[in-house]
This record gives structure tokens, sequence and C-alpha cells, in this order.
């Protein structure tokens, strides 16, 4: 026997649910380390060595080109767009453009199985990661679980099922670990399918945010940070709460983002082969980032199940983003009234598109550099990809 047939990670034992991760409180709870895949953690946990260039050079077969906007921003990408189904999925996030896309795959037999996230029996939103095997389980799956999950945990059942050919939905720090491993899952054929992600918290973490921003947080059964500058909540009985972002009690929130979330730079999911999100389209789209050909063929797939148009992008976030910063800082609260001004003003004159979305990365890469640089000031420099300090660097930041 050589040892390709006995890799050493199968001799590795998962780490005990709920006991200390390698990567301490920075640990997103990805999953990985609930596998026999932890004997890698050290070199693929997206917190203890952040190496995006060098994956991206091994997913797309290169890395980004910092000297072009759009990839600096956004990463390598062979084309944009907004998208929207044209019969949205009842109960998906959005129009349901990642969970088409997934049922496409798993029925033209492209793919055995899609790792993806349900929800537990108890809980709407507790995460209960499966290996889906017919289009009702990646429907059972829709919506965001708005909280830490971990998608990962299932890969272990993908080696011992002998499957080869495997899509895979998750967001960015999962998605970094993923491709750290790739190569020892045994596969013929890994899809990855990305979303943005940003600001997740804990469950516990997550209740706290309802309770603290929802009129009626038990009744909540969806929640966006919508490109009109509000938090769009869904209750049980169809209705919509908006709150201004402006409004947000930011003193009582500081500390709900999980400390992973606060020090993470790959807001736009860099190493997946496609993305699913919304802040670079209009409001009511979606929006896609093509990366690579295996995220085309992907996209071919529910070409004639939505409707496109081409990205645009209007005004300018700069100001906005730098005085935000102070006012983030120090947990700064406007008055209701205050903010729903200032939300209705923003709305009509403030950053649209691809704009919005670089208001969207500038706050939070900004935001994040100051939690690293004061809580792990040893990591800042490895931690911090080098895409991410020239987005900074644009903004003068406190101590
Ligand atoms: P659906 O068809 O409803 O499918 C949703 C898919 O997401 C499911 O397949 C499910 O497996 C997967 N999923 C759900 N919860 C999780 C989770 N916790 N971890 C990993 N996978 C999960 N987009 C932006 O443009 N900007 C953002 O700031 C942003 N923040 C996000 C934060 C989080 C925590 C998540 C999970 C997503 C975020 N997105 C963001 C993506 C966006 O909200 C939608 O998920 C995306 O546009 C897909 O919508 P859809 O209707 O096509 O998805
Ligand atoms: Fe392990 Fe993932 Fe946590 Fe890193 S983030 S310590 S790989 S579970």
């Amino acid at each position: 026997m050589t040892s390709v047939d006995f890799p050493k990670h199968k001799k590795a034992k998962a780490l005990k649910a709920g006991s200390r991760r390698p990567a301490k409180e920075l640990c997103s709870e990805c999953g990985l380390c609930d596998t026999y895949y932890v004997h890698y953690v050290k070199e693929a946990c997206a917190f203890l060595n952040q190496q995006i260039e060098q994956l991206e050079e091994e997913s797309h077969s290169r890395s980004r080109n910092l000297d072009n906007p759009d990839e600096l921003y956004f990463g390598v990408q062979q084309e944009m767009m907004a998208a929207r189904k044209k019969q949205p999925i009842p109960g998906a996030q959005w129009t349901g453009i990642v969970s088409a896309i997934a049922i496409e795959m798993l029925n033209r037999g492209i793919v055995e199985g899609v790792v993806c996230v349900q929800n537990t029996k108890e809980d709407r939103f507790g995460p209960m990661p499966v290996i889906a095997k017919t289009a009702e389980e990646v429907l059972a799956a829709r919506v965001n679980k708005p909280t830490l999950s971990p998608n990962l945990s299932v890969l272990e059942q993908v080696e011992k099922s002998g499957m080869k050919r495997l899509l895979v939905i998750g967001v960015g720090c999962q998605i970094q670990a993923l491709r750290a491993v790739e190569k020892q899952l045994g596969l013929e054929k890994l899809y990855v399918l990305g979303t943005p992600c940003v600001d997740n918290v804990t469950r516990a973490g997550l209740q706290k945010f309802l309770e603290t921003t929802s009129k009626s947080p038990d009744t909540v059964v969806h929640y966006e940070f919508m490109q009109d500058f509000r938090v769009h909540f869904k209750h049980e009985d169809g209705s919509t709460e908006t709150v201004p972002f402006f409004g947000l009690k930011t003193n009582k929130l500081k500390d709900v983002f999980a400390p992973s979330c606060m020090s993470c730079f790959d807001y736009v999911n860099s190493l997946a082969d496609i993305v699913v999100g919304y802040m670079g389209a209009p409001f009511g789209w979606q929006w896609i980032v093509v990366r690579n050909d295996r995220g085309k063929e992907m996209l071919d797939l529910v070409q004639d199940q939505i409707d496109t148009q081409a990205v645009m992008s209007q005004g300018n976030r700069q100001a906005a983003v730098q005085q935000s910063i102070p006012a983030y800082d120090k947990g700064v609260t406007l008055p209701m009234w205050a903010a729903k001004l200032m939300g209705v003003v923003i709305e009509k004159i403030g950053p649209k598109g691809l704009e919005y979305a670089r208001f969207s990365i500038d706050s939070h890469f900004t935001r994040n550099y100051l939690y690293t640089k004061r809580n792990y000031p040893e990591k800042l420099d490895k931690h911090v990809p080098e895409f991410a300090k020239r987005i900074v660097e644009q903004y003068q930041l406190p101590d």
C-alpha cells in the first residue's frame, strides 16, 4: 500500500463538538475540524493561513489583476451581470438562482450530490449541513441561515460515499478551506457556487441582533441588508418591516458579529467558480460574477430561466465611507427620524449598482482592518491580502 491509498488524514480524528478549535475565537465554525481533514487545518483554515492569492491561481489559473479596478474589488472574473429568475422560487433568499443552478446540476447528472445547508427541525435559523441528492433536498436548503454554519462537516461523508462529482455551495471562509483540501477529497470534479458573506453571527448573536433591531423578533423568517440602505425583515404573516442602516443600534451591536467576520477580507468569495449575491445589482436583482469556465458552465444551465442586464454603477461612495469610519468606531446611533431622513437622502443620491458594492466592501474592510490591527496586531500583515490593503489605503483610519 502506498500513502496515496492511505492518505494521512484518514488516521486523524475530528475534533469533539464544542471543543476549542485551532483558530480559537477567530474560528468561523466552517466545519473542517468536524472531519478527519482537521489533519490539514494549519494550512487550510482561512484564519490561520490566509492564502487567497495562491488559491486563486490554483482555482482560476491566475490571481486577480490588482490594476484592474473591477478585479481589485470583485476578484478574478470573466463576466459580471445583474440577473433575476423569471419565476422566482417562493421562499428563496432572493429569486433562487443558487437553488436553480444546483437543481439543474443534479437533474442533468452533472453532479451526484450538493453540499448545502438546511435548517434543523427545532429552529428555522439553525444550520444543518447536508449532501442533497434530489431537487427537493436542495429546495429545502433555500434561504439564508444567517448564522455561522459548519457546511464542511459533511466532507468526510463525501469521501466515504465514493462520490466523484460534487457541487459545494458556501461562503468565503468555507470555500477557502475547501479549496485547500480539494485534492484530498478523491473527487473527479468539484464545482463551487459561492455567495458573498459579511457580518455573520453565532446563533446567540443572531437572537441579540433580532431582538435589538426588529419589532417582532420571534416572527422573522428572512432578513437582508438591502441596496436601499435598509434592513428588510420578512415576518411569518408575509409583512415586511424595514429599519434604516443609520438607525441600527451600533453601540449594542458592536460585539454581535463573530470575531471571524470582523477579521474577514473575503467578502466576495474569491475562490468560488461563480458567485451569486445581490450587492452589485439594482434593487430587486441579483448580482453574478463568473470567475472561470466551470462557473460559466454552471450559469449556462439556467440561462433560459433568468432575465439579465448589464451591471451599472452610479454615485461616489468615498466621502460616505470616510464619514462612517469614526461614527462606527464610536458606536454613534442616530435618532430614528434622522436615520430615516438620512436613508431617504442617501437612497436618492447615494451609490448604486457596483458603486454600492464598493461602498459596502470599503466600509467593512476599513472596519475589519482596524479590528484586526487592534486585536491581532501580530497577524495583521499576513492576514490582510494585498488587494484589501490597497482598498483600505484609500482612507484615513483612527489609531
Ligand atoms: P437561495 O436559492 O435561497 O439559496 C441559498 C443558499 O445559501 C442555499 O443553497 C444554502 O445552502 C446556502 N446557505 C444558506 N445559509 C448559509 C450559510 N450560513 N453558510 C453557507 N451557505 C448558506 N450577498 C451580497 O451580495 N452581499 C452580502 O452582504 C451578503 N451577505 C450574506 C451573508 C450570509 C450569512 C449569507 C449566507 C449570504 C449573504 N449574501 C450576501 C448572499 C445573498 O444573501 C443570497 O444568499 C444570494 O444572493 C443567493 O440568493 P438565492 O435566492 O439565489 O439563494
Ligand atoms: Fe477549523 Fe474551520 Fe474553525 Fe478554522 S474556521 S478552526 S478550519 S472549523
